[in-house]
């Protein structure tokens, strides 16, 4: 376990990612019956930007810094206007810093931030160090439950959750060959327990190719389980010559909000210029199951 989050915090990948976690919340708060989160690689929880990892790489530069703080542009009013759930987070956890950017919130932050009274947030890190500071920060919140194990064994051993509704994040560091096939095995695992959660995955996107095969394992288990929309949303930084490249992120959503599609149509086209490093920087949103046809 070589990989640490704070050196990434904050990038463009981690601003897509936090985008769709925190539209797909804030529309399960719409309903009053309580809900569960489930964050299997739940990071840190916060960073510090101005640290030694996160100066070292200043990823975040090219991420929320382009978005919010002293360098960012101001923001078309309609993209403006549905991010501004998540704008208002990084907003609420740099308080007092305006316009400098000196935190940056990960994954299970946001999840805490965005519960209600009823509902809970179960959080697992396994790296040591990152749990030791994620406890730090949410280990006096009774509604969540830290946990420091292995993410594939927890997301089976949470579902179903005794809420019936509920969101999981699943967010491998990508440091195995195989972890595009374990992502499809867990959210194939996941549907088998909980057909009817939001699962979000996220993925790298290097050489296109081996994407174009997860994306037919997902097709697969989503259509076993009988779902009926399932996203794939990817924002590229450039087009994808070079397979050795960080050129693009993507999430798949099984099970999204029905608002979310539209909503990720006019904020990745802002994002992706923003973000762009060369000639093909794009966006795209599908639904997986009507795109690619049934073997
Ligand atoms: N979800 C976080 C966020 O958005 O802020 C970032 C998570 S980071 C991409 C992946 C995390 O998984 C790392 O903190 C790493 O230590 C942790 N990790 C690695 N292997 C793991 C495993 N088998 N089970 C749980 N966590 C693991």
């Amino acid at each position: 376990m070589n990989y640490r989050h704070a050196y990434h915090a904050g990038n463009f990948a981690d601003v897509v990612k936090h985008v769709v976690l925190v539209l797909c919340l804030v529309h399960l708060r719409k309903k009053e019956a309580p809900f569960r989160v489930i964050d299997t690689h739940a990071g840190p929880g916060s960073a510090d930007l101005a640290a030694i990892e996160s100066e070292k790489t200043g990823e975040w530069r090219d991420g929320i810094g382009q978005l919010i703080g002293p360098e960012a542009r101001p923001l078309p009013p309609q993209v403006a206007a549905r991010l501004k759930p998540y704008l208002d987070l990084i907003a609420a956890e740099n308080a007092g810093f305006a316009p400098t950017l000196k935190r940056y919130p990960g994954s299970p932050q946001l999840m805490a931030s965005l519960l209600r009274d009823k509902d809970a947030l179960y959080a697992n890190e396994m790296h040591p160090e990152d749990s030791r500071r994620l406890a730090k920060l949410l280990a006096k919140d009774r509604q969540v439950k830290l946990m420091e194990g292995d993410g594939w064994t927890a997301l089976k051993s949470l579902l179903p959750p005794a809420e019936k509704r509920g969101l999981i994040l699943i967010d491998p560091p990508f440091e195995e060959p195989n972890e595009l096939v374990r992502l499809t095995n867990g959210l194939g695992d996941g549907l088998a327990r909980f057909r009817s959660g939001t699962f979000l995955l996220w993925y790298p996107i290097k050489d296109p190719k081996p994407i174009q095969r997860f994306h037919r394992g997902v097709t697969e288990v989503s259509r076993h389980a009988k779902l009926e929309t399932v996203l794939a949303a990817e924002l590229y930084l450039r087009a994808p010559r070079h397979p050795d490249y960080l050129n693009g992120t993507g999430m798949i959503i099984a099970n999204p909000p029905f608002t979310l599609a539209d909503d990720l149509n006019v904020i990745l086209p802002e994002l992706a210029a923003r973000f762009a490093k060369g000639p093909g920087a794009m966006h795209r949103v599908v639904d997986l199951l009507n795109e690619i046809k049934a073997a």
